[in-house]
């Protein structure tokens, strides 16, 4: 039997990426789909805060309008954390290069704040935290990809970071990659599989 979720985003990329990587059982409704124009306020000082926010906002929503329940409700947040800039930008990723958020802007200055540092260390990660409410009941899991930042953007593929983030154990920017070869090794592609795990428990208990 399919099951309804709802995918509190209206990022599109994210949204292609996760309706790729999930299998059809799952049918994924994005915030537009269920009629949601509202904006989140991600204002949390964690991954883990603003994607339970994001959850919190969308399932409120829905019962304050007395909306049809959906099988679950599940956010992404993600951060890419940068050893050489102590973890930044981490929670502050969507807007590094202040309001409003700009993905090219961002890879500009990222490329100019590991400059400025002069180290040759380029070690980051991306991490997508996924919050899951389900039956009144919220859970997270986490996905992690390890990997360098590019000293210059490659590819043409992706969105956000991809043409600057060299997944480990490869050569070339996630933006080089076909959407099958990122999302079986990406931050989302693993926090999507922690999700299917969640997502079978919760039916069996
Ligand atoms: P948020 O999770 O929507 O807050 O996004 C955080 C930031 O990370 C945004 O600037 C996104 O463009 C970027 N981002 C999120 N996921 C990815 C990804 O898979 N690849 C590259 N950049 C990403």
């Amino acid at each position: 039997m399919t099951m309804k979720l709802v995918f509190a985003t209206n990022n599109k990329h994210k949204l292609e990426e996760v309706r790729q990587i999930l299998p059809p059982v799952y049918d994924i409704l994005s915030l537009s789909d269920i009629g949601f124009t509202g904006e989140i306020e991600e204002n949390g000082d964690t991954l883990e805060a603003n994607s339970m926010l994001k959850v919190r906002c969308v399932t409120d929503w829905l019962k304050a309008r007395g909306k049809d329940m959906p099988d679950g409700v599940f956010a992404d947040d993600t951060g890419l954390e940068v050893a050489a800039l102590g973890g930044a930008p981490g929670v502050h990723t969507a807007r590094y290069a202040g309001e409003p958020a700009n993905d090219a802007a961002n890879r500009r200055k990222l490329l100019e704040e590991l400059r400025k540092t002069g180290t040759a260390d380029r070690r980051a990660c991306f991490r997508t935290v996924v919050t899951l409410e389900r039956n009144g009941r919220t859970e997270q899991a986490e996905g992690r990809v390890d990997g360098t930042i590019a000293t210059e953007e490659h590819g043409a593929g992706g969105f956000g970071y991809d043409s600057l983030f060299i997944p480990q154990g490869g050569q070339r920017c996630f933006a080089e990659l076909t959407a099958n070869e990122k999302n079986s090794i990406s931050h989302r592609g693993r926090a999507m599989e922690e999700l299917r795990k969640l997502l079978s428990e919760a039916q069996t208990s």
